[in-house]
């Protein structure tokens, strides 16, 4: 059964000083990531957490730059609105048959 399944977080934490992940003290004595594992083990799962670390703020930094990209598009966008509600009805005070269409 994988890790993450059997980990749910059901209470207090605690931080294990030989791996760097969190456990449920209540669910789990000894640590479900590293008390199975050997030096050379622990390694690759140390590498493998760092590796997940890196991924996960390289996205964070992507998802940042979307946001930031969608806010200014929103933003944009509701300039020209304004811009062009202004601007229609500048037109609409200033010459009141230019708004009426002619057919
Ligand atoms: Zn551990």
């Amino acid at each position: 059964m994988p890790i993450s399944s059997r980990i749910h977080l059901r209470g207090p934490a605690k931080k294990c000083e030989r791996c760097g992940l969190s456990r449920v003290i209540a669910e789990f004595d000894t640590c479900p990531h590293c008390s199975d594992l050997d030096d050379s083990q622990l390694t690759l799962l140390l590498d493998q957490t760092e590796s997940d670390h890196i991924k996960n703020a390289a996205l964070g930094r992507k998802l940042f730059v979307a946001a930031v990209v969608a806010i200014f598009i929103l933003v944009l966008y509701w300039l020209i609105v304004v811009a062009l509600a202004f601007h229609g009805a500048r037109d609409a005070t200033l010459n009141p048959t230019a708004s009426i269409s002619t057919r």
